[in-house]
């Protein structure tokens, strides 16, 4: 199967060949493009590093070569979860865009305000943004989705595991009629409450399934079993491994993120760190320098790397579990990009094994343990002081009885 065979224009081969440098098609990019082609309102599903971007941004472009488009109101809008997805979008299209005369916004907080007006007054077709933020364009009335053409939703899990819901209601009333437009949904995984989402969006939607949440073949998994107090030696001993190139370090709060990028630079370790604590500048240099190369440590949280791309990664580490499966799927499918290989780490204290358990059960296998706990030394009971019997707790509950 080529890129040839999705009857896209001669141009957009060319993007894909030349400019984008793409040999062939993804499974989700085989499956979706010829259908996104055909104006049909699909979900696709795919696990994540399976090029769902390109899945509709190329019959996107494909369309607009064709359509005729008058750039001063959008007419392609584009919903992700995260303001670090609306930036990886903006590096794509403006390696992208251009060449098909397309001019796109970003709309995400963090962004200086006057600079995105400035930007929708102008020249506009596709508009990408997170739900919040859009609103607000929306009610200031910066931006117009009267002619809008094609809705994209990616990303539509994680939308509703944040809880955006009501945000995405709230917009489909300020796009036109829903027969007017084309809706490209999609994720990794199709809880009922994205079918349901997914069906009230457009009733004749198609789902366009190719695996969801399964976890890619390339990623071996291992587990370090620590208590508590030793998971940053344990860490930093990982660290030290002569097979670590580059490592995301995934922690389950911002507040531990902070706290084990200060532990680690302590160390004496050099890192770059995202999570909500930081401001979108900030954490824009982060992904900026660890995407360069310039560090090869970064410390992250689930939320903050949600479905960003960065190539390479060769150790993904989890310095707490994940309590849910899709959680851990996202984390590990950081590494193994687009058929690569990877190693996917997670330090486990024993409060955790549950949660170990849970992934374990759905992997379907038990993952290799590279360090053991430290067996309990077994205590003898002691035999200086008298078992405690039930007469003493009485006791002790009548002296309380009576201090009152
Ligand atoms: P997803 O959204 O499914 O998680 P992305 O769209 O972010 O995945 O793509 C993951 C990576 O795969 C990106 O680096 C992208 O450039 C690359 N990629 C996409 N399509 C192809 C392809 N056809 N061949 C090779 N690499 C691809
Ligand atoms: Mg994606």
């Amino acid at each position: 199967m080529s890129f040839s065979n999705l009857d896209l224009d001669p141009r957009i081969e060319s993007l894909i060949y030349v400019n984008l440098e793409l040999e062939t098609p993804t499974p989700i990019q085989i499956r979706a493009i010829p259908r996104v082609i055909k104006g049909e309102n699909i979900i696709g599903l795919a696990p994540t590093g399976s090029g769902k971007t390109f899945a509709y941004l190329f019959p996107i472009f494909n369309w607009a070569l064709h359509a005729k488009i008058h750039h001063n109101d959008p007419s392609v809008l584009i919903l992700v979860p995260t303001r670090e997805l609306v930036k990886q979008l903006e590096d794509i299209l403006s390696d992208t865009a251009k060449l098909i005369e397309l001019y796109y916004v970003g709309i995400a907080t963090g962004k200086n305000v006057n600079r995105m007006k400035r930007a929708l007054k102008g020249m506009v077709d596709i508009v990408v943004a997170t739900p919040g933020r859009l609103i607000v364009a929306l009610e200031e009335g910066d931006i117009n989705l009267d002619n809008i053409s094609i809705l994209v939703i990616d990303e539509i899990d994680r939308l509703l595991d944040m809880g955006f819901q009501g945000e995405i209601i709230q917009i489909l009333e300020f796009l036109p009629n829903r027969n007017k437009y084309q809706t490209l949904m999609f994720g990794a995984t199709l809880p009922r409450n994205v079918e349901q989402l997914a069906k009230t969006i457009q009733s004749d939607v198609k789902v366009v399934d190719v695996g969801r949440s399964v976890m890619p073949k390339g990623i071996f998994h291992e587990v370090y079993e620590c208590d508590e107090g030793k998971k940053l030696n344990t860490l930093v001993k990982i660290l030290k491994l002569p097979e670590i190139e580059t490592v995301l370090i995934f922690t389950s709060s911002h507040n531990s993120a902070r706290i084990t990028s200060r532990n680690l630079e302590s160390q004496g370790l050099e890192l770059e760190e995202i999570h909500g604590g930081l401001t979108q500048r900030q954490r824009n240099i982060a992904i900026q320098n660890f995407k360069n190369g310039d560090v090869s440590v970064m410390v992250s949280t689930d939320l903050s790397s949600r479905g960003i791309d960065i190539d390479d990664i060769s150790h993904i580490i989890s310095f707490e579990v994940p309590r849910e499966f899709d959680d851990y799927l996202h984390r590990a499918g950081r590494t193994a990009r687009a058929d690569k290989e990877g190693k996917s780490i997670l330090l486990v204290a024993e409060k955790e094994l549950n949660n170990l358990r849970g992934i374990e059960k759905r992997l379907g296998y038990t993952i290799l343990r590279k360090q053991k706990f430290e067996p309990k030394a077994i205590k003898k009971p002691s035999k200086r002081y008298p078992k405690q019997t039930g007469k003493r707790t009485r006791s002790k509950r009548r002296t309380k009885e009576r201090r009152r």
